[in-house]
């Protein structure tokens, strides 16, 4: 904080006062006196106000300097009774360290839970526990802690197994046993209980303390100031600008110190923001008050007396010197436990911890976090006081839980909050169950605090404001206690714990029973809804309530006799609630079939009916365990099962899901949407276990015990389909029924909506103790129907399946039986497919399908069988048997009113016309059918085993025509009929399969009645069948043959149609296809030459015919052929600035108005990159297209502001073709014609010739110059110089280019300069060429660099876009000085190539050793021919190209070997003599700068190391020189450049043109060289050389992105001890790595926010511009994403290359599953980085996803 000159000022006037202070004397007279409470409290009184609070600008390490000197000092002492540092030792010493780990964790810090071993998931370790111990081996789950909480590691009831991590494993095992004070002596223990609690007590008082102005007995200070402070209180209501805002006008300070404090007040729930008298703190008070009082309740101010402020911070000192203090000991700590825990002289909970606690909700955030931690470090730590902690904490439950609804903080600064440190050990929490009641307690405190209900007593969320929405959320917690509580099952009960478990159902029942009916709807005719009614309030409650409701079923399920009683229990809840459940109605009659039964009448159309049941649904539960453990069966008289009504039991579940059905069926549409969203709740796997699912099981329970002929009557009729089928000729329906089209078709969907509800009371068995089944059965179901949809990743599997309340859906344990898992590639996700043996499980009518669902798996399950040339029919599965409990289900199959359904149905699908019946209707019943007969076929296996006759004989039921006076026909009869119906093609299959099955059955039946079972009869049968349908098969392959063909012959005609229209489209894709084509082809050696060379005199030369290109525009596509003369072709291009092989990321960037690009320094900190997606256009079509963007994009801004992927004022636009973001065009230019002259000068004539060139050069400039200038006395040299033979200096070139290719030649020039030094563009400018060459440099570079790295060789790899790209980047590079200023270039010429040849005319060239070698050739041989223009005498340019490049690559050797100091001896040559010459000669050259620099070199015996280092450095420069020629002059590479291998030194040699011992090009031009070398070494910063530091050594490696450590935990621990660097030592919210460099930033937040052009700027944009140029990539920690930024506008998020073991990321780290690093896309994203890719993949997916526009993405 600012100003420090006050407070240094302040305690030196009482500096003598502390300086004859002495601690010891001070503990001596303590000991001595008799009250010693009054003796402390009065050196407090005295000394704290003098230390705390001394005025506005606080001085907290010398606040803490003295209170250590002055307070603590003291208590120590007297504690210790000797020198405190040597007492805390000793007692340090006998210390009995506590077995649990205890580590508090961070906000951001990772835990680790055990799935296997946890006994709940909160349950956790820290990572260094975590990674000792057993559990890493297991599945665990990996989160960021939300802070608060402590490590489990070593609590012995939280894991099943591996409770201590290597760390914290007991040594002693008997340690726990002993009483830890047994070690200290009697006075010791009165001295620290004395000490302890006079202090805890201090603290306590204060804390709690409420008046302002005055303190508490014994704390009056003896001299009172008059010193104020304006206390400033946090709350949640308002906002932080809000606060910022009101701050600023009511104490008058500065934006920033307003930040300050409001971010205090966040932190610390309180701030002083004025300090000063009584009068001067109330005015900003009244101002604070006023204007945050408008809307909202006002912010919390008080004025403060100065010293209440002073001992309320000591306060929180003392209760930190008390955490630190009993970490020396445990006897300490148990001490204070002791202390706290000791009852007042008030009674009951007057203990000073019971004070703390009842007080919470009125402390301010910084008390509270400081005393919760004391409680955590003291009480939860010793396990005597924890379990009397949990007992106090459970006798105040309610009041602390009435306090936190009340309070607005968050839970996690609520002492309510650490009911999860005790509630989830199971020893106490049964404990608390037994001895304090406290299931009942949480459960009734929960109903108290729902206070709204209707006059049943039900809730009522109808009208609830705001506030009581507030309020009901935080009432939600206690949910969350409840589910510790309930959360490990007890294994053994006794009668208490039954006794007070049944007292907490009881009130639980009584939560039920207020819930059972809550949201009634009634049905809207007419009318829609007006306004849609609250529903998601009661269905938070059943969703958080789902959970619990299970549990409880557990727990009951785990003991016989709690069942029973709870099953009691339920029973009457559901008969109290359904009484008054047949009153006022008569009962109606219902008959049919001959059968009869009453019922009442009611109908969910007409009257009032509610989807919230779970008073029933709980019953259907207990039902179905007690079915499970068959209690049933051994005592029935224990269970009122005499009293169950079985029509009163389904009723309710009944109408359920007729409304399901109706609304489905469109009948509830007016009542909008709040309707089918509770609907979709119902089914949905987050409620459907307690809802739906249950609803199912009572209706199977209900059947079960009833006839089931009178089951179905009374479906029929709460479906309102009675009067359908009840009818004596309803096979006639549509005769009879006039009908209105909508009412048919609602009925149409009901029939349907009923049917499939009978298959699945039938059909539906895999709950255990409906079916015989396992739970593990019931979950590989879930799993194959999921899977029989698609293949799924498996997180979309986890959603599918209903999570427990340790959020594990158990599929783990069979996952492998019935699913084999695919690994993912570089992109996409892990996937399990169903093995395909389990097809056979598969049931179309699947309970849990949705009807989308269920259309997918149906069309996937046919298309499989299709596929293995299968019959494509799906019928019904074997299932498992019923428990006996539920057996007699199985006699709805085969009962009259079904049979009756089923024929009436099937007598409406004789009748072709549309609407009278449905084909799901039909599929249904087919289905139906097909479920009698398998559960017929397995009766018959099963009778077969057990030799017990069966009455269900489905077949002979369905084989019977209907009976006198309708004569109806049997439903084997319709079927047979049905079978050749033209209109029920899509039906047979399945049809068929019936009849085939009833035909078998039949048989079997035959057989098994008649003799014993003979295969052969059976055989024969089957045989014949199967031949039928083997014929059939192939009928029906030969007709899928024919029309495939058909569809085939369409296709290509099509094809072939687009091909024409689009044929540059396609012609172009396939060449992007295959690189190596286009590049052979157009790089074919032509005959004349043998040797291929590709620069200087004897270069290959291309033929007339081979230089003829032509190509088409992709706007307009005609075709042009590439002249100079023609018309201008460009290519799309994009030019960004580029880091990516930056040696040195700290160099400052340059200010772009004074930089001089012309040489470019060896570190390439910063380069010009150009890259392009390879298609080309007419440069009118371009420009015309451009400009059509452009106002497309200004009417667009002008409508509404959107943003788009793309700058158009910055010149950008997306590639018409390929929407590839581009900045720019390319001109294409013809390769420049040059005839091969005959005799050229060598390297030192014509050395010779070019100084005299340039002499005259230089002094024509400077005439020109001076005479310009008017200082035309200037003489120095002018007229001494005449130019040699043949060089016309005034001779101006022609142009050789149409000026529509000039004017692309400036565009693209301006471009790249622009771009390159972040500049307005100017074409005057003469930095413009050098711009060029050096992009064209860098990018080659970049190639060269990606070519090695991606392990492909340097000729033929390269995709034809960038193939495209480079060859017209270099010729343009060649062509670009024709438009601009000649001498301009012809100056840069000079002072490129004085740094080679140096030359005193021309000041400050760069010694060599700041030169990238590569960058000076490519500058100097495209610069040349501004010179070479002027020469008339017959001198070639491939001369002087060769002449250069020597030059350079001697120059480069030089550089190589000054900077590749051998720095140890390396091993001794392996083979002698293979390069002995070269050998020889380096070492020769090497000595020789030995001599001109001196001491410098480390001295060398052998060249063999020397020549190693300079072949190895060099080679890249190499490499880019013969792409850079190879591009330039068109010359093919020879074939051992186009691959891999050895002979590369060799073939790059052969085709530069050099010899293969590079020093002969210094040995044999001694006379030039050896000056030059001096030249080079007399350059002053090359006499430097030993001081400089970083020398840039060759070859340069490639940058590659950070290493991440293999395990994502590391980085989240890295990023959870970072803290924001500019407010110091806060944690960061979003801690963001660059993977460039390794920097982590701040992102996404005020206080890293920087300016940067003008603008504000989030750290990681900030960071872009110096770490890459504008480009960034970076990994947000939390989130587990990558980040992509380009410039200031552009970003978008990107899979992390993090993948856990189903091969998934976890963007949001959501799911915790371990995460991996997965170097193949980490590999991905650093080739897209050295591509240049990030801006291009950014704008990608921009385009595809509009909302990353909106993102700001600057202030990340
Ligand atoms: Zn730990
Ligand atoms: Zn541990
Ligand atoms: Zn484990
Ligand atoms: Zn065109
Ligand atoms: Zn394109
Ligand atoms: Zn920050
Ligand atoms: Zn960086």
């Amino acid at each position: 904080m600012a100003a420090a000159e006050t407070d240094r000022d302040a305690p030196s006037a009482l500096c003598s006062e502390f300086l004859n202070f002495s601690a010891k004397d001070t503990a001596a007279k303590w000991l001595q006196v008799s009250n010693l409470p009054k003796e402390v409290y009065q050196h407090l009184a005295c000394y704290v106000p003098k230390i705390y609070c001394l005025g506005p600008n606080l001085n907290p390490q010398n606040e803490d300097l003295l209170a250590q000197l002055l307070l603590q000092g003291p208590l120590e002492w007297y504690l210790c009774g000797e020198e405190p540092s040597v007492g805390l030792s000793k007692l340090e010493q006998n210390n009995q360290p506590s077995q649990l780990c205890g580590h508090v964790f961070k906000v951001g810090e990772p835990t680790y839970s055990c799935r296997e071993c946890a006994a709940d998931p909160t349950c956790v370790l820290c990572m260094q526990c975590f990674l000792g111990s057993v559990h890493k081996e297991h599945r665990y789950r990996m989160t960021t802690s939300g802070g608060g909480g402590f490590c489990d590691c070593g609590d012995t009831e939280a894991w099943k197994k591996g409770p201590y991590c290597q760390k914290h494993e007991p040594n002693i095992s008997d340690s726990s046993q002993k009483d830890p004070l047994a070690n200290l002596s009697a006075e010791m223990i009165a001295r620290t209980y004395n000490v302890f609690s006079i202090i805890l007590k201090y603290a306590v008082d204060m804390l709690t303390w409420d008046k302002e102005d005055e303190l508490p007995e014994g704390l009056e200070p003896p001299a009172r100031g008059d010193m104020y402070y304006c206390m400033l209180f946090n709350d949640e209501v308002h906002t932080y600008e809000q606060v910022i805002y009101t701050l600023q006008k009511a104490v008058n300070c500065t934006q920033k110190e307003a930040v300050s404090f409001a971010t205090t007040v966040d932190r610390d729930g309180r701030k002083s923001v004025r300090f000063g008298d009584f009068q001067f703190c109330e005015q900003a008070k009244s101002v604070i008050v006023r204007n945050t009082s408008r809307q909202t309740k006002p912010l919390r101010v008080q004025v403060m007396h100065s010293s209440v402020v002073a001992h309320q911070c000591f306060a929180l000192k003392a209760l930190n010197w008390l955490g630190q203090t009993i970490r020396y000991s445990d006897a300490l700590r148990r001490i204070l436990c002791q202390v706290g825990l000791q009852r007042g002289p008030e009674g009951e909970n007057s203990s000073l911890v019971d004070k703390l606690m009842l007080c919470d909700s009125k402390m301010w955030k910084g008390a509270r976090n400081v005393y919760h931690q004391l409680f955590m470090s003291s009480l939860l730590m010793d396990p005597k006081y924890k379990k009397l902690f949990a007992i106090q904490f459970a006798r105040n439950y309610e009041r602390l839980q009435s306090d936190y609804v009340k309070d607005d903080h968050d839970r996690e600064f609520s002492v309510t909050d650490l009911s999860v440190q005790m509630f989830t050990v199971p020893s106490l929490a049964r404990m608390l169950i037994t001895d304090e009641n406290l299931m009942t307690t949480i459960i009734r405190t929960f109903v108290d605090h729902l206070r709204h209900r209707d006059l049943q007593g039900r809730f009522q969320f109808e009208r609830y404001t705001a506030q009581q929405a507030f309020k009901f959320r935080r009432v939600q917690s206690l949910i969350g206690d409840l589910k510790y509580v309930l959360i490990s099952r007890p294994t053994e009960w006794t009668d208490q714990l039954r006794e007070k478990y049944l007292e907490g159902f009881d009130a639980f029942l009584e939560l039920l029973k207020c819930m059972q009916g809550m949201d009634p709807v009634v049905r809207q005719v007419g009318q829609h809804i007006e306004m849609e009614p609250e529903w998601e309030a009661a269905f938070t409650l059943q969703m958080k309530l789902t959970h619990i409701i299970s549990m409880m079923q557990e727990w009951c399920a785990s003991d016989e006799r709690v069942l029973i009683e709870a099953y009691k229990k339920s029973l009457s809840a559901l008969t109290h609630c359904h009484s008054g459940f047949t009153d006022g109605e008569q009962p109606i009659t219902l008959s049919m079939c001959g059968h009869s039964v009453d019922t009442i009448r009611y109908c969910v159309s007409q009257e009032k009916v509610s989807i919230h049941l779970p008073v029933s649904r709980l019953l259907a539960g207990l039902h179905a365990l007690l079915s499970k453990i068959e209690v049933a069966y051994r005592f029935p008289e224990q269970l009122p099962l005499s009293e169950l009504s079985p029509p009163m039991l389904i009723e309710h579940p009944l109408r359920c899901l007729v409304l399901c059905a109706q609304v489905h069926a469109g009948m509830w549409r007016r009542n909008g949407f709040s309707l089918v969203n509770q609907i979709y709740y119902y089914h949905n796997v987050k409620c459907r276990v307690e809802m739906f699912d249950k609803d199912l099981i009572m209706l199977q329970a209900g059947a079960s015990m009833m006839d089931p002929n009178h089951f179905l009557m009374i479906m029929l009729s709460r479906f309102e389909l009675y009067h359908i089928f009840s009818s004596a000729d309803c096979r006639k329906r549509y005769s009879r029924e006039n009908a209105n089209k909508d009412v048919v078709q609602q009925n149409n969907t009901l029939i349907e909506e009923m049917l499939h509800l009978i298959i699945m009371i039938v059909g539906e068995r895999y709950t255990a103790g409906v079916g015989q089944v396992e739970i593990t059965d019931e979950i590989r179901r879930e799993i194959v129907h999921q899977l029989c949809i698609r293949p799924m990743a498996h997180s979309e599997l986890v959603k599918a399946l209903p999570e427990n309340e340790n959020k594990e859906t158990g599929m783990e344990r069979v996952i492998d039986s019935v699913a084999l898992f695919k690994k993912p590639g570089v992109t996409g996700r892990g996937l399990y497919k169903l093995r395909p043996e389990c097809a056979k499980m598969f049931n179309l009518y699947f309970h849990h399908y949705s009807r989308a669902d269920q259309s997918k798996a149906e069309e996937a399950q046919r298309k499989i069988k299709r596929q293995n040339g299968e019959d494509s029919v799906l019928p019904p599965p074997v299932l498992p048997r019923f428990c006996p409990l539920f057996a007699s289900l199985v006699n709805i199959l085969q009962c009259d009113v079904l049979l009756g359904i089923l024929g009436a149905v099937l007598q409406w699908a004789m009748e072709p016309s549309g609407g009278h019946w449905s084909e799901s209707m039909l599929q249904r019943v087919l289905h139906l059918i097909g479920m009698g007969l398998v559960e017929e076929q397995q009766h018959l296996i099963s009778s077969a085993e057990d030799y017990n006759d069966t009455n269900f004989n489905f077949t002979l039921k369905i084989s019977r025509p209907g009976e006198a006076p309708a004569n109806t026909a049997s439903i084997l009869a319709l079927l047979e009929t049905l079978q050749n119906a033209p209109h029920l093609e899509v039906h047979k299959d399945m049809i068929r399969w019936i009849l085939k099955t009833v035909a078998y059955i039949k048989t079997t039946r035959e057989c098994t009645a008649s003799s014993p079972p003979s295969d052969s009869s059976g055989h024969s049968q089957e045989e014949t069948v199967r031949d039928k349908e083997k014929a059939e098969r192939k009928r029906k392959a030969e007709m899928a043959r024919l029309r495939r063909e058909k569809i085939m012959a369409q296709m290509s005609e099509m094809q072939r149609h687009f091909i024409n229209e689009n044929k540059e489209l396609f012609q172009q894709s396939l060449e992007d296809l295959d690189p190596s084509t286009s590049s052979t082809l157009e790089h074919s050696p032509s005959s004349c030459d043998s040797a291929l060379v590709c620069v200087g005199p004897r270069r290959w030369r291309a033929g007339g015919s081979d230089r003829r290109q032509v190509v088409t525009c992709i706007l307009c596509q005609e075709e042009q052929e590439i002249r100079s003369d023609g018309k201008a072709m460009v290519l799309a291009a994009f030019v960004q600035r580029s880091t990516v092989m930056s040696k040195n990321r700290k160099r400052p960037p340059h200010n772009p108005d004074k930089y001089d690009p012309l040489f470019m320094h060896p570190d390439l900190s910063f380069g010009t990159h150009t890259g392009s997606c390879g298609h080309i256009m007419h440069s009118h079509c371009w420009q015309r297209y451009f400009e059509a963007v452009q106002a497309k994009e200004q009417r667009r801004q002008q409508r509404l502001r959107v943003h788009t992927s793309y700058d158009v004022e910055n010149g950008e636009f997306l590639c018409p073709l390929c929407e590839c973001l581009s900045n720019t065009v390319i001109p294409l230019l013809p390769l420049t014609k040059t005839c091969c002259s005959s005799e050229q000068p060598d390297l030192s004539q014509w050395l010779n010739i070019t100084s005299h060139q340039m002499k005259a050069l230089i002094s024509a400039h400077r005439k020109s110059k001076a005479s310009s200038a008017e200082a035309a006395d200037e003489t120095d040299g002018v007229n001494d110089c005449p130019p040699p033979d043949g060089f016309r200096l005034d001779h101006t070139p022609k142009n050789p280019y149409s000026s529509t290719i000039k004017e692309m030649l400036t565009t693209f020039g301006t471009a790249t300069y622009k771009v390159g030094l972040k500049v307005h563009p100017n074409e005057q400018d003469p930095r413009v060429p050098i711009m060029c060459w050096g992009s064209c440099a860098y990018t080659i570079q970049s190639i060269e660099r990606l070519l090695v790295d991606e392990e492909k060789p340097l000729f033929g790899s390269l995709p034809c876009r960038q193939d495209d790209c480079l060859s017209s980047l270099t010729r343009f590079g060649s062509a670009c000085w024709t438009v601009s200023s000649h001498t301009t270039v012809q100056n840069h010429f000079i002072r490129l190539l004085a740094a080679l040849v140096p030359d005193p005319r021309v000041e400050n060239s760069p010694c060599i050793l700041d030169v990238d070698m590569f960058h000076l050739l490519v500058s100097l041989v495209l610069s040349h021919p501004a010179v070479l223009c002027l020469d008339s005498s017959g001198l070639s340019a491939d001369a002087a190209q060769l002449h250069f490049l020597h030059l350079i690559t001697v120059a480069h050797v030089v550089q190589i070997l000054l900077t590749s100091l051998p720095e140890e001896v390396r091993m001794e040559q392996e083979t002698g003599g293979a390069e002995r010459e070269e050998e020889e000669s380096v070492c020769l050259l090497y000595n020789t700068l030995r001599s001109l620099l001196g001491r410098g070199l480390r001295e060398v015996s052998s060249g063999w190391h020397l020549w190693l280092c300079v072949k190895a450095g060099i080679l890249p420069y190499l490499r880019a020189a013969a792409l850079f020629f190879h591009y330039l002059n068109g010359a093919p590479a020879p074939p051992e450049l186009h691959a891999l291998g050895a002979g590369e030194w060799e073939a790059l040699c052969g085709y530069l043109c050099l010899p293969s011992n590079l020093l002969q090009l210094y040995f044999n031009n001694l006379d030039i060289m050896e000056p030059l070398l001096h030249g080079w070494c007399s350059h002053p910063a090359l006499q430097a050389l030993q001081s400089s530091v970083t020398l840039i050594r060759f070859p340069r490696e490639s940058n590659h992105l950070i290493d991440l450590p293999g395990d994502y935990s590391a980085l989240i621990n890295q990023a959870s001890s970072f803290t924001c660097p500019k407010s110091g030592g806060d944690k960061s919210r979003v801690p963001t790595l660059c993977l460039v460099c390794g920097a982590m930033l701040c992102s996404q937040s005020y206080c890293c926010q920087t300016e940067l052009e003008g603008e504000d700027v989030g750290a990681c944009t900030a960071h872009t511009f110096t770490c890459g140029a504008g480009v960034g990539i970076f990994l947000r920690v939390r989130e587990s994403q990558v980040l992509f930024l380009a410039g200031k506008t552009k970003g978008c998020f990107y899979a992390p290359p993090y993948l856990d073991d189903y091969g998934e990321t976890d963007q949001g780290l959501r799911r915790g599953n371990p995460l991996h690093l997965c170097h193949e896309r980490y590999r991905k994203i650093q080739k897209l980085w050295r591509q240049h890719s990030i801006t291009e993949e950014i704008g990608h997916a921009q385009e595809a996803n509009q909302t990353l526009v909106g993102i700001d993405w600057q202030h990340l």
